[in-house]
């Protein structure tokens, strides 16, 4: 029996991956516990930004003095990083045994076993067009109430700054049986909320040939009734389709929130970054959305500072967030990747300027959002409680359909119900609200006191 502790960077795609080798390990007699006690530490990594790489660089870095002066622990890198530098790791620090692509997490719980027991140092980097993924569902969780769930792997787009394409190969979709096996096993361990995750979670069933689509999914999977919500994330605008809109109207369990990424708000940086659609096409994809569903709340991401944006197409991106009015944004300042064509590309965009474009996003992204929450208070919304307050003192925390942080007083009997709130009061990243009385979907009554009847 083996110890071993799990740090995930990056994308929610890893915490499922880690949750899933989680439960393999746990099935297979390993004990989780704290890095500080673990025999092996496990790194699920991403490569997205260097920023990301750094961290990991630096985790590692000090675990093999550890290592080095007592010993233990021996460490595994899974993921994005691993694909991308494979034995970099291995022939740099000794007590590196194991490194491992995305697409291979399948072999990695065996791989395990051999390094821990002894074995040579492995290297198990992926064939983009084959998967050898791990057949379990994620019954680990950090989240006992919420799941995760990939339901497609890799990317096809190749957009020019993005490094996905090359760490997580082809595009492939799960077969919907597999899918709905999973949120059987998920609905079964008391999983109220399932978010399918993917990299364009739209494009699935581009790669099958008999017309089953996302919006065929969704239905397919509200259609079990198994579970309270379904989120999906991130949708590409290119595929976004009417159909998935509908879809969520008639299923009311599918939250009317989209993460529709638009990256930049001027077409000459958008044909640069091969993003397949120009502004006002994004803009009629918005305002289709805003029709169908009113209530949905439209999230978005964007990179400042991709090569060769001027001010202009930087005012260009401003201007678009001012527009859309995004409930969020994922702002990020570009960050060259080795193998991208963007990263070649003259004309990048120095670093400091990069900075102070990001801060001024993030400024005016600020007051967008705080005006929205503000125009909520009053409002009475369901949250899922999920957790305790980060903050303690007797605080929970749940989230609204639309994923709207709040905090309420109540007691943790209340974790994993769905309660009604009313809103008190709005901060930029979260709401305070107030448990009202009502019937709740568990039968249960409660009051502002706490619940009534368990
Ligand atoms: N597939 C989604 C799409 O096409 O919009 C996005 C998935 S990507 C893994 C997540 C986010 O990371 C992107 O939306 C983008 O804003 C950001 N990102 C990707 N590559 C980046 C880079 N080289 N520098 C900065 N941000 C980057
Ligand atoms: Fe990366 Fe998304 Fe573009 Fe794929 S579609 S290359 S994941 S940004």
């Amino acid at each position: 029996m083996f110890r071993f502790a799990v740090h995930v960077y990056g994308c929610q795609m890893n915490v499922y991956d880690a949750d899933r080798l989680r439960t393999s390990l746990l099935e297979m007699g390993w004990e989780e516990t704290t890095e500080e006690t673990a025999e092996m530490v496990i790194f699920i990594t991403c490569s997205i930004r260097a920023k990301a790489e750094q961290k990991v660089w630096s985790e590692i870095g000090r675990l093999e003095h550890r290592h080095r002066s007592r010993g233990a622990p021996l460490v595994a890198v899974v993921g994005c990083m691993g694909q991308r530098l494979g034995d970099a790791f291995i022939s740099r620090f000794p007590n590196v045994r194991l490194v491992a692509g995305p697409r291979s997490l399948g072999r990695v719980p065996e791989g395990l076993q051999q390094v821990a027991c002894g074995g040579k140092a492995m290297l198990l980097l992926d064939d983009p067009n084959a998967l050898d993924d791990l057949d379990c569902a994620p019954l680990r969780r950090e989240n006992h109430w919420k799941a995760f769930l990939t339901i497609a792997h890799g990317c096809d787009n190749f957009c020019t700054y993005c490094i996905v394409p090359y760490v997580r190969g082809r595009f492939r979709s799960r077969a919907p049986e597999e899918i709905f096996r999973e949120v059987r096993e998920l609905a079964a361990d008391g999983v109220r909320e399932i978010s399918l995750i993917g990299q364009n979670v739209n494009s699935y069933g581009a790669d099958f040939d008999n017309g089953y689509s996302f919006a065929s999914l969704l239905r397919d999977v509200a259609g079990l009734k198994l579970v309270d919500r379904i989120r999906f994330y991130t949708s590409h605008p290119r595929d976004f389709t009417r159909d998935i809109v509908e879809a969520m109207v008639e299923n009311p369990e599918i939250c009317p929130a989209i993460n529709l990424p638009i990256q930049s708000g001027s077409d000459r940086i958008l044909k640069a970054m091969r993003r397949g659609y120009s502004l006002e096409e994004y803009a009629s994809l918005v305002e289709m959305i805003r029709k169908i569903l009113p209530e949905s709340a439209v999230t978005s991401d964007l990179i400042v500072g991709f090569p060769g944006e001027t001010e202009e197409d930087f005012e260009a991106s401003l201007a678009a967030l001012k527009r859309f009015k995004f409930d969020l944004l994922h702002s990020a300042a570009y960050s060259p990747r080795e193998k991208t064509a963007a990263s070649v590309m003259g004309d990048q965009v120095p670093d400091h300027e990069k900075k102070r474009r990001l801060n001024e996003v993030n400024r005016v992204q600020t007051l967008i959002s705080a005006e929205i929450n503000a125009a909520l208070v009053g409002k009475t919304f369901e949250i899922l409680i999920d957790s305790t307050a980060p903050k303690g003192g007797g605080l929970l925390q749940g989230r609204t359909a639309t994923d709207k942080v709040v905090i309420v007083e109540g007691p943790e009997s209340l974790l994993g119900q769905l309660v009604q709130v009313r809103i008190d009061r709005a901060g930029k990243w979260f709401l305070r609200g107030r448990l009202i009385p009502r019937e709740n979907v568990n039968g249960g009554r409660f009051t502002d006191d706490g619940p009534a009847e368990a």
